[in-house]
């Protein structure tokens, strides 16, 4: 029988600890510092407010994916760029 080998994590305090699987589990914090720089609206939890075309409070700054606070995956954030790309192209 294999046996798999345990994963070592030691925490900064030098408390060590062995588990059978590790999965991260990333948080997903929105860098907006641009966004800032701009004045457009936040939201509540630290994303650029849009509307439904990716629209910003900001005439003519669009924003999409992951900046846009959306739980996002690629082709979401793809999405998005795509119906903000089509608004701009409407503006045009
Ligand atoms: C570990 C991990 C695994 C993932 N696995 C998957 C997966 O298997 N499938 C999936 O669909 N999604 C996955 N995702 C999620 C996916 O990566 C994101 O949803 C996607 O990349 C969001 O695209 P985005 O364009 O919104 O943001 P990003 O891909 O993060 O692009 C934003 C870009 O803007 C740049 N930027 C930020 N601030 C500034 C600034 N001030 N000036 C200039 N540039 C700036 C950044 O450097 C970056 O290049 C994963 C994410 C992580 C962290």
């Amino acid at each position: 029988m294999t046996r798999h080998k345990a994963v070592s994590v030691t925490c900064d305090d030098g408390r060590a600890y062995e588990f059978d699987l590790l999965l991260s589990a990333a948080d997903e914090l929105p860098r907006t510092s641009l966004a800032k720089g701009l004045a457009v609206r936040l939201g509540a939890n630290g994303a650029i407010a849009i509307g439904p075309t990716g629209l910003t409070s900001a005439d003519n700054v669009y924003a999409a994916g992951e900046v846009a606070g959306v739980p996002c995956q690629i082709d979401i954030a793809i999405g998005q760029a795509a119906v903000a790309a089509a608004a701009v192209h409407d503006t045009l």
